[in-house]
């Protein structure tokens, strides 16, 4: 059979997608491959085409347990022998699976890396024809990746003890120096695949974490995003349970999940996220290899740990190529927390510098003035020919200001605390005296003598902690997390302090999500305000049905231009901004019918009120 029968034969498929063709020739012709391809891009097919159609067993490494069951379960059902020797499995079973495999009747076989290490595993092995390797989540062998798996070192041997036989290095994030790492590790002369990890349908926001950001959230979820299914991804088992315990209080169907909870519960809560509409409340430990297409939003209530992992959580949403969205909420306490985190880790020191820098470059994108998806491609070394115009920062371009002189007040505040202990002091103490507040320990270290006293009164306390993280994480202040969060100023302040350097901050205009809606359309009268309503959900079906982004349907901009005129024939929409003749052609009659169901209902109302 060809690659194209098995295609269609056994997993029901028209066409390749993407290079899945070209990586299964590689294989073919005995290359190795290395594929870079984002979650859901289509990784498996790359392997099991051509496990099908080689003498032998496919032998894909995979560390996700879970993963494998799916895999193995979907190629039973369509007929093809295929078995996973994992940790979970009885004496039993395994020893069934080995005696399949040593009689030569399996095509595929998924196995844990530690397993396939044992002698006795690659003993049998290398007594058998094999036809490929596939290292799933290849990442994992990289020491400074962002998900180093030390189980993952021992494949090195492969290349030695398997010359002749293709090696298949496939995973969903991998910056330079990872592919780099993974190709002298495991491949030799590979032809590499890199997709492109533009996911154009999911919208990208950031929001600094204010006071009332759950009440956006539920909102967000109960206004935009009804019967609807998403992820909350939280940083702690704590925080997860606390947020889910607050939707659900908000009248939201939300599930808890988290690498704490009693096993049964966990895993009832992953099978009704499968199976109904609902939000999973999380920590990371939710979502390694879980393929529900449907997911339309992820919502981040604290910050990743890097670009990676912020890619690949968000990947999780929009998989069947409709509208989909992504919102991170971060914060200062969030930085301090994950930073503490990587210090107190038994991590190599470089280790540790690796992830600081990473957890930077998060930061650096959530605080970033341009595009959030030309930013977050070019870290993954992909270039986007211009704003996207689906990010909060291209539909609301931020103001930027220089704010240079608040940044030197607050440095020099911090260096006269830090001076009179010899030590240092906490953010919201340096705080306190820069904005001239009055508390017994300002009075019994005297920090109302320093000459800071009071400098910052003009400015809120949130502003503070908004220069203060910016400070920090260009690394003008460091932040002793061994004596409680003191700071101080570092050495690399200096030109800041002498005014040589600029300071600039983005001037936080009305962003919060909540608000989003009352913003531009204030003068719309209440009705208006239900058409307006009635055309967004037409909008959001719209593109659903036609899988592109709202704003490729209509921006809001224009629908409030609509609700304002009420058109009720298809050529009373020229001249409205946004609006040609194609999309009179293609959208006119549907608006129109919106406007007269609406007016109809209006006039319901009317006649009810009367
Ligand atoms: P990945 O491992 O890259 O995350 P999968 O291999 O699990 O992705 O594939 C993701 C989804 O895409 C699956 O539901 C799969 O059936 C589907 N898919 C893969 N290849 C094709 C194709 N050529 N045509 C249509 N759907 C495909
Ligand atoms: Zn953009």
């Amino acid at each position: 059979m060809t690659a194209e029968e098995i295609l269609k034969r056994y997993f029901g498929f028209e066409t390749f997608r993407g290079f899945q063709k070209e990586v299964i020739e590689t294989i073919l012709e005995g290359r190795d491959a290395m594929v870079l391809m984002p979650t859901g891009g289509g990784k498996s097919l790359c392997y099991q085409i051509p496990a099908l159609m080689k003498e032998g067993v496919a032998v894909v490494i995979s560390p996700l347990i879970a993963l494998m069951k799916d895999q193995v379960d979907m190629l039973r059902d369509v007929g093809i022998a295929a078995a996973a020797l994992n940790s979970t499995l009885s004496g039993q079973e395994s020893a069934q699976i080995y005696s399949d495999l040593s009689e030569g009747r399996l095509k595929l076989l998924y196995i844990a890396p530690e397993r396939l290490m044992k002698p006795s595993t690659m003993e049998l092995l290398s007594r058998m024809p094999i036809s490929l390797f596939a290292v799933d989540e290849a990442h994992c062998i990289s020491v400074w990746g962002h998900d180093f798996r030390p189980e993952y070192q021992e494949l090195d041997c492969l290349k030695e003890r398997f010359p002749n036989v293709p090696r298949l290095a496939l995973t969903a994030t991998a910056d330079e120096q990872t592919r780099s790492e993974i190709t002298t590790r495991l491949l030799d002369r590979p032809r590499s695949f890199i997709a492109s990890f533009d996911r154009p349908n999911i919208r990208y926001r950031m929001y600094e974490k204010g006071k009332g950001y759950l009440d956006s959230i539920v909102q967000f979820i109960l206004g935009e995003h009804m019967h609807e299914s998403g992820i909350v991804y939280c940083s702690t088992r704590n925080k997860a349970e606390a947020v889910c315990s607050y939707l659900k209080k908000s009248g939201i169907d939300a599930l808890v999940y988290h690498a704490g909870m009693d096993n049964e519960l966990r895993e009832a809560n992953q099978a009704a996220f499968f199976d109904r509409p609902c939000v999973m409340v999380a920590t990371v430990a939710f979502g390694m290899g879980i393929d529900k297409s449907d997911v339309r939003f992820i919502i981040h209530v604290d910050m990743p740990k890097s670009i990676e992992n912020f890619f690949q959580e968000t990947g999780r949403a929009g998989r069947d190529g409709k509208a989909a969205e992504s919102v991170l909420y971060y914060g200062l306490d969030d930085l301090v927390q994950q930073r503490f985190f990587i210090d107190k880790s038994e991590a190599e020191p470089l280790y540790k510098q690796v992830s600081l820098n990473k957890l930077d470059s998060m930061l650096g994108l959530a605080e970033s003035v341009g595009c959030r998806r030309m930013q977050l491609l070019s870290y993954f070394g992909e270039t986007l020919a211009g704003p996207c115009g689906n990010c909060d920062n291209c539909e609301n371009p931020p103001i930027t200001r220089n704010a240079t002189e608040d940044a030197q007040k607050l440095l020099s505040c911090i260096y006269r605390c830090s001076k009179t202990n010899g030590l240092g002091f906490g953010a919201s103490h340096v705080i306190k005296v820069l904005r001239g507040e009055v508390s017994d320990k300002i009075f019994e270290k005297r920090h109302d003598e320093l000459p800071t006293f009071g400098i910052g009164r003009d400015h809120t306390m949130k502003y503070w902690r908004r220069i203060l993280r910016q400070l920090i994480a260009k690394h003008y202040v460091n932040v002793n997390y061994h004596v409680s969060n003191v700071l101080t100023v570092n050495e690399r302040a200096k030109n800041l302090l002498h005014g040589t350097e600029t300071f600039l901050i983005r001037v936080e205009g009305d962003k919060q999500l909540a608000s989003r809606k009352v913003i531009d359309h204030d003068d719309l009268d209440d009705a208006e305000q239900r058409l307006f309503a009635q055309l967004r959900q037409w909008r959001k079906l719209c593109a659903n049905q036609n899988a592109v982004a709202a704003y490729n349907v209509f921006p809001d901009a224009t629908l409030i231009q609509i609700a304002k005129r009420k058109p009720l024939e298809p050529n009373q929409l020229e001249g409205i901004s946004g609006i040609g003749e194609k999309r009179i052609e293609r959208y006119g009659q549907e608006v129109c019918e919106i406007v007269r169901q609406w007016s109809e209902r209006e006039q319901t109302l009317l006649n009810r009120e009367i």
